[in-house]
């Protein structure tokens, strides 16, 4: 059994995530999306809320599954036999910050792996942080979302 795990914030969900959980799902036997429970930021939307719209968005995937976690990443992977972290790539500056994450886990924990997709190049510009940034100005954020997160940011304003 081939285990990976997509760590992220994901505040909210997006189709860019989306994209990387799919592919992700037809590589892995079982995938986690794992959501961290520890921004230091506020959130716009508790960790129930982000897992909820989570499962929702992955409903078609039979072998993902959504969990939240407060400690190490390398903890819990060692902990649930997940061998391989799952990281969507969208610029260099996204390397970069992933390159020095998957080396220092790598350095820690030889047996753990990071693994990079790229991002399609239509959703390369969505963010988590640019969805919030059109809710808290009333914009129209449809075409970054999902149906279902659309409606429930629609219903949060
Ligand atoms: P963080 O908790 O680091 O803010 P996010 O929740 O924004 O993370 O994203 C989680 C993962 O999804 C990261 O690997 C990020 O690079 C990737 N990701 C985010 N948006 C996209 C996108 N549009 N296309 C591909 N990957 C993405």
């Amino acid at each position: 059994m081939k285990r990976a795990i997509c760590p992220g914030s994901f505040d909210p969900v997006t189709l860019g995530h989306i994209d990387i959980f799919q592919r992700a799902a037809g590589i892995f036997d079982e995938v986690y999306i794992g959501v961290f429970n520890n921004i230091r930021k506020k959130p716009l939307l508790a960790v129930e809320e982000r897992m909820d719209l989570l499962a929702q968005s992955v409903s078609h995937l039979g072998n993902v599954k959504v969990i939240s976690f407060d400690g190490l990443l390398a903890d819990y992977m060692l902990e649930h036999d997940i061998e391989v972290i799952v990281r969507g790539l969208r610029s260099v500056t996204d390397y970069e910050y992933e390159q020095g994450q998957a080396q220092i886990i790598k350095a820690m924990h030889p047996e753990l792996d990071t693994m990079f997709l790229l991002g399609r190049p239509e959703y390369n510009s969505f963010s988590s942080s640019v969805v919030r940034e059109i809710i808290r100005f009333g914009g129209d954020c449809s075409r970054l979302v999902s149906d279902n997160v659309y409606k429930y940011l629609k219903s949060k304003i």
